[in-house]
């Protein structure tokens, strides 16, 4: 099938990556001239496991095209997607401006029928915008051209996402129209053998369904961390607690980690967003409220832990940090709990030696040269000459470290542990002071 796709970041280079992988003739669009220039010449801007390969294989053989001129990108597809970014508006509801922008453009290049499905996460009456936004250009152009407007989000994973979009666990179509439903159970039938997963729903549904499961998500976490604040005050240990209630079936062991709060692209502006679009509706979203409320100290706990131990005095100590990016396998630093403690810890006189094993460039791009930061090659480097350990992503590289060449390195004998990575009862043996999130020791 012809499909367009606007928008070359996680979700739209990875899932047109995939439809071009199982056949289908994708062509890609977007603004960033050298995001597309790089794709062509096979550089990847994005770190995400195996899509490398995915991309450069199909690229050479034709199914996979990037471009800039999207008047060649809507004649392609009958099929087109706006994977584009909605971010937080100066109030953090969410931004449309991109997305009625590729409304517009879509509507002043269309020639015939399209099919136009928004994979942004989009606040509930987008669709509704972006029909109106295409019809209204369609008038001032004098055409006729008939269209529907699907909402199909997505649920990738950053970190996981080719092979969420392989195997993704379901496909929400928000549709009102027959054909386009049809359409896209055929696009997605390579995805969809095992059993059916295409779940069909009305637009605004299909919408709301998106926010919460990221909210759902966003509500696991803030609760653990409120559970582990409280385990700190009893002296209880959060990770007994954790093993205790997941193994209730209703509650489950996924997504009840602890941690220095959750970061990314998605959980903080979406929690926002609702939060915001809840107010606008005329109710208090009370419950979300909290969860962005609990999120934001626990990107604090960290500093706070440090601050406390050295009494406030943290001018000239110099900071090991393992993990930038706001979790593994990607090199995504938006809302990063990282940046929030490095951005503390240079306030506070400090100085950090920091290592990550894919988001050292994306930290570099963020923050540029700057005296009170060092991006070292390796783990190890990071160490020399600092004086005490922080980890703030869970990456597997920093699970089974050399503990006794921790020790070695840092001045004081000293590990912040912002997700839990260690036994506390281990590090007293080695002789390292331990801090991690909830787990007694920490107070
Ligand atoms: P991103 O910032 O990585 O990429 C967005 C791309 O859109 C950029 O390359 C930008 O240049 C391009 N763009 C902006 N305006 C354009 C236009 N007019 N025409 C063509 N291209 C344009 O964003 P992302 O992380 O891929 O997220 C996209 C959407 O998907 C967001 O709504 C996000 O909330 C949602 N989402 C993201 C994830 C995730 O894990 N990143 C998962 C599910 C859903």
């Amino acid at each position: 099938m012809r499909v367009t796709v606007f928008g070359i970041g996680y979700v739209g280079l990875v899932q047109a990556a995939v439809m071009a992988e199982v056949g289908h003739d994708v062509v890609c669009i977007d603004v960033d001239q050298n995001k597309v220039d790089k794709l062509k010449e096979g550089i990847i801007p994005i770190y995400e496991p195996g899509l490398t390969p995915l991309v450069k294989s199909n690229f050479e053989a034709g199914r996979l095209q990037f471009t800039t001129d999207a008047k060649k990108g809507i004649e392609h597809g009958n099929l087109i997607f706006i994977a584009v970014g909605t971010p937080p508006d100066e109030d953090g509801s969410a931004d449309l401006k991109y997305v009625l922008a590729v409304a517009e453009t879509i509507a002043t290049h269309m020639q015939g029928h399209k099919v136009v499905i928004n994979k942004s996460t989009v606040p509930v009456g987008t669709a509704d915008k972006v029909r109106n936004k295409i019809s209204d250009t369609l008038k001032s152009l004098g055409k006729e051209t008939t269209f529907d407007v699907v909402s199909n989000p997505e649920f990738l994973k950053e970190g996981s996402a080719v092979n969420d979009c392989m195997r993704p666990d379901r496909i929400i179509l928000g549709t009102d129209s027959e054909q386009a439903e049809k359409l896209l159970r055929e696009l997605y039938s390579p995805f969809n053998r095992n059993h059916d997963k295409v779940i069909t729903m009305d637009i605004r549904s299909a919408e709301l369904t998106k926010y919460a499961a990221n909210c759902m998500l966003a509500t696991k976490i803030s609760f653990m961390n409120e559970i582990a604040n409280l385990a700190e005050r009893f002296g209880a240990d959060v990770e007994n607690v954790r093993r205790g209630i997941g193994s209730d079936p209703r509650i489950g062991y996924q997504f009840i980690y602890p941690g220095c709060g959750y970061g990314g692209s998605c959980f903080p502006k979406d929690v926002q967003a609702l939060v915001r679009s809840a107010n606008a509706a005329g109710y208090q979203a009370r419950v979300l409220e909290a969860v962005e409320a609990v999120n934001y100290d626990q990107k604090e706990k960290l500093f706070e832990y440090i601050n406390r131990h050295f009494s406030g005095d943290l001018k000239g100590k110099k900071v090991a940090l393992w993990g930038l990016s706001f979790k593994p396998n990607t090199d995504d630093m938006r809302e990063a709990s990282s940046r929030v403690l490095m951005e503390k810890l240079w306030a506070a006189g400090a100085s950090v030696q920091a290592f990550d094993p894919e988001a050292m460039e994306e930290t570099q791009r963020i923050y540029g040269v700057r005296q009170d930061l060092q991006l070292t090659g390796t783990k190890e480097a990071a160490l020399a000459g600092a004086d005490f350990l922080v980890i703030c992503t869970e990456w597997q590289a920093f699970r089974a470290p050399d503990f006794e060449a921790i020790k070695a390195a840092l001045t004081y004998p000293l590990i912040f542990d912002g997700r839990n990575l260690f036994e506390p009862t281990r590090m007293m043996e080695y002789g390292l002071h331990y801090y991690a999130i909830g787990r007694g020791l920490s107070v």
